[in-house]
């Protein structure tokens, strides 16, 4: 990595934009991300920002189970968002289903066989700070190069 690369790097882990995806959750996960951008959690002040589109993210939050018409979407906007990106997961539907799983449009598999997901958070649904710690972890492995999809193109390059 080169000087530049460096800084660009850095400046990403002290302020990662971050996208959210709701592929099919109750609310109970979004709603804990609210009080992040409240004072009491202040994710701003660390450099953490919402932005409504995916094409400006570093990190997308992908919350609730998926389904027979999110997964689509999810691949949609996952592809949509610039590299190097980093993919956290909110809470246990999207590992498991959670209380969904078997449900008719439920489908039986993790988000992480849709998209690579870099971060668990795990919850139901998980407090803020461990949101905001999830979103620390996935710009330090952001900083890093260590996202799943990082070391993927790092791969497709030397084959
Ligand atoms: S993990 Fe719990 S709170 Fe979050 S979307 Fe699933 S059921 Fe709702």
């Amino acid at each position: 990595m080169n000087l530049i690369e460096r800084v660009v790097a850095i400046s990403r882990r002290r302020s990662p934009w971050i996208c959210r995806l709701n592929a099919g959750s109750c609310n109970g996960c979004d709603i804990e991300i609210t009080p992040l951008l409240s004072p009491r959690y202040d994710a701003e002040q660390l450099g953490v920002e919402l932005h409504g589109t995916p094409k400006h993210a570093d990190i997308v939050l992908i919350s609730g189970t998926l389904t027979l018409r999110s997964r689509e979407a999810i691949l949609d906007i996952y592809a949509q968002v610039p590299n190097p990106k980093a993919v956290v997961a909110l809470g246990s539907c999207p590992a498991s289903g959670n209380v969904f799983a078997g449900s008719p449009l439920v489908l039986s598999e993790s988000l992480d066989s849709v998209v690579p997901v870099d971060v668990w958070v795990p919850g139901c649904p998980p407090r803020p700070q461990a949101i905001l710690d999830g979103i620390a972890r996935a710009a330090k492995l952001l900083e890093d190069g260590a996202t799943k999809s990082q070391l993927q193109n790092w791969l497709g390059r030397l084959s």
